[in-house]
């Protein structure tokens, strides 16, 4: 039983008898991966104790063909503290968290997404501008869709192929339209293109994921989220408004759940509403 040195992102963990942990990893190595931590839970007061979202280095005794291996030598590389200590940066991790458990069922290496969850934790968990943290998770959602092989296409619409990034009277000008994402293509449809609100087809309802198509006031993103997750500015423009940064998290989350075929909301997007 050979013992492989690997990183990985804590998604969750379980008590597991007396002084033991069960945890759920997002490896470098293998993708997903269920370890047993022992003894993990009898640290001396100054420690920090494990916690979901934690970077971690350790040993994996990797069975293949099994589903629970074992863990030693365990180290926390990064307990990314200036997430633990804001509410709200905690919110955002445990969406990110919420959504690596929800949507990848293989044990297989992603090093892309491993990286991806990584950067995404540091660089929210550094940032002193917590108005930037919803688009920042909005770029993250995006970025993980796209090496999913379902990204939203933020440059051209779906119908004319105009592109959307700016206004079409003046091309150097950044426009500030709203955008009408198609659920099922991905396509983002322009103000011209966009269908009437009573058009034909286009419903969303609450519970979304099985209606499958289109629209209504609630599908749309804004200009500057799109260019933003395109990676065109580096800033976001403008404080988004409580009810824009409810509304544009939950389309983007609707949107994964039709594309994952995740039938049950996310917990920790509901969390946010409450709070
Ligand atoms: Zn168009």
């Amino acid at each position: 039983m050979a013992a492989e040195k690997t990183d990985s992102v804590i998604l969750s963990l379980t008590p597991y008898r007396e002084t033991s942990c069960i945890l759920r990893l997002f490896t470098q190595t293998h993708g997903l991966l269920h370890g047993v931590a022992k003894g993990v839970r009898k640290f001396g007061k100054s420690s920090i104790p494990l916690d979901r979202g934690f970077l971690i280095e350790s040993l994996v005794y990797y069975k293949p063909n099994r589903d629970l291996h074992t863990l030693g030598s365990l180290h926390v590389s990064n307990f990314f503290p200036g997430i633990r200590s804001n509410i709200t940066k905690s919110i955002i991790r445990d969406i990110a968290l919420e959504l690596y458990l929800k949507t990848i069922p293989q044990s297989e290496p992603h090093p892309k997404l491993f990286n991806l969850i990584v950067d995404f934790f540091t660089a929210i968990d550094g940032l002193p501008r917590s108005e930037i943290l919803f688009p920042i998770l909005w770029r993250f959602i995006h970025e993980y869709c796209s090496l999913a092989g379902f990204g939203i296409d933020a440059r051209a619409c779906g119908k004319c192929g105009i592109d959307i990034r700016y206004n079409r009277a003046d091309a150097m000008s950044v426009s500030d339209d709203k955008y009408f994402l198609n659920i099922g293509s991905g396509a983002l449809v322009c103000k011209k293109c966009m269908p009437s609100k009573n058009g034909t087809g286009y419903k969303i309802n609450d519970t979304g994921v099985n209606m499958g198509i289109e629209v209504d006031a609630d599908g749309l993103l804004d200009g500057s989220v799109v260019r933003f997750m395109d990676n065109i500015d580096n800033d976001f423009p403008q404080y988004p408004s409580k009810n824009d940064r409810l509304r544009i998290t939950e389309l983007l989350l609707l949107y994964c759940r039709h594309h994952f075929d995740i039938r049950g909301r996310f917990n920790s997007a509901e969390f946010i509403k409450s709070f």
